[in-house]
């Protein structure tokens, strides 16, 4: 099994790092020497003017996504990504049998063409939409979802830090599922949010570190599709409407974290127009202290926006839908999504953590004609030749790279879309 995520990701860092040492020295070293050997007055100014050639406690000099760094005065930024619902219908379990040759599952496939990007994330969060306790329960489709373990190990080498299951498909599989589900994940390099095993569990804030920035999540759903945990159960969900829950969770984590980042799974599906309740909990949440939120479930790009919080003005994103990460739906419209990549800054002056920009990838699901090859495509890889190839275009005609944009437009302010 190829696993190259998370390991590589910290043997990159420690390359990264092991070579910001050698810089640092030689820089240094050419620093003093000229100023040792004849230079009296000359050669320290240099390596003192790049010091400053940004003003304390400024942003980060990157850009929107531009690649995290620590900028000369102390500032350091990182970036937290955050990907659709992992929608796992048959076809998509199918082929990845086929390709494993009728042993197992391969899934590597399906999203290798975006995971140099969630790879270089320094936090990067999914929504996994269906449960995976496929060594108890054989895989299934909608309505009740089951799929193979080897999705999870698919999203761990492509990258992802954080896996929220607060949707409504969580008890597809009743307890059974949630269980097979937390153990598997127990096994794995990651934090699971948005299904707990117990009071304790949920009380237990994920947090994960980059950079010595550490960033806390929660996962939220408004709904479990009228399925709901037996009253003796020892496992916790979150719901949308147990906001004194909420608030009091999000201010723990905040107390814990310097970013706080909740996954919550609302709204209505194929629809754009919000409802007035996801409008309400964005606010909320932010007020109470949330700093990004990774919006999920229409199956569709729902609007991307900033909230400003009341008691700091801090600007908070908030991503309403995101879309389909990957899924097997029928029409052109749930088949466009996006991966978010915020910065977040923690100033070297005042040590608060604070957004510094975003950008939005759009990605495409691409498949032929019944079905076949599933897989997710950058929208900058994606060509109108792949668009007119498209399996979708039996029920969506007109699906095309034009198609695409418009829907981006339609949610994605043109300052934050990455199309390149
Ligand atoms: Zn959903």
């Amino acid at each position: 099994m190829r696993r190259y995520g998370r390991t590589d990701k910290k043997r990159g860092r420690k390359l990264f790092l092991g070579l910001l040492a050698v810089l640092v020295l030689a820089a240094g070293f050419y620093a003093v020497l000229p100023s040792r050997l004849n230079a009296p007055a000359g050669g320290g100014a240099v390596s003192e003017g790049a010091r400053v050639s940004r003003p304390a406690g400024a942003p980060a000099s990157s850009a929107a996504g531009a690649p995290s760094q620590q900028a000369p005065s102390g500032d350091v930024s990182i970036t937290v990504l955050g990907a659709g619902d992992d929608l796992i219908h048959s076809r998509i379990y199918k082929q990845a049998q086929q390709r494993a040759g009728g042993k197992g599952y391969d899934f590597t496939p399906v999203y290798a063409r975006v995971a140099g990007r969630i790879r270089a994330a320094d936090v990067a969060v999914v929504n996994q939409e269906t449960v995976l306790a496929g060594r108890v329960l054989p895989p299934s489709n909608y309505p009740l979802f089951n799929s193979p373990t080897q999705v999870g190990d698919a999203l761990v080498g492509a990258g992802f830090d954080v896996i929220n299951h607060a949707n409504n498909h969580i008890l597809d599989m009743g307890e059974k599922g949630i269980r097979a589900t937390l153990d598997y994940w127990d096994t794995k390099p990651v934090k699971v949010v948005g299904a707990y095993r117990s009071d304790a569990d949920l009380e237990n804030i994920r947090i994960v570190t980059a950079k010595g920035i550490r960033t806390a999540h929660i996962g939220v759903t408004e709904m479990t599709n009228g399925r709901y945990l037996p009253k003796n159960s020892q496992y916790r969900l979150i719901y949308a409407k147990d906001t004194a829950l909420i608030q009091r969770l999000i201010k723990k984590a905040k107390s814990m974290a310097d970013v706080v980042v909740v996954s919550v799974h609302w709204g209505t599906e194929d629809t754009y127009t919000l409802t007035q309740s996801q409008k309400t909990l964005a606010q909320q949440m932010v007020d109470w202290g949330a700093d990004i939120i990774f919006g999920n479930h229409p199956h569709v790009v729902q609007k991307l926006t900033l909230l400003t919080r009341a008691s700091d003005g801090a600007k908070c994103p908030v991503a309403f839908a995101l879309g389909n990460f990957v899924s097997a739906q029928l029409y052109g419209r749930n088949l466009v999504s996006g991966l978010l990549t915020v910065t977040m800054t923690k100033s070297g002056r005042t040590g608060k953590t604070s957004y510094s920009g975003m950008k939005f990838t759009p990605i495409v699901t691409h498949y032929g004609a019944g079905f076949s090859g599933i897989t997710i495509y950058p929208f900058s890889e994606y060509t109108d030749a792949l668009a007119k190839s498209h399996g979708v275009r039996a029920r969506t005609k007109d699906f095309s790279r034009a198609f695409v944009q418009k829907i981006i437009d339609g949610s994605v302010p043109k300052q934050y879309q990455e199309l390149s």
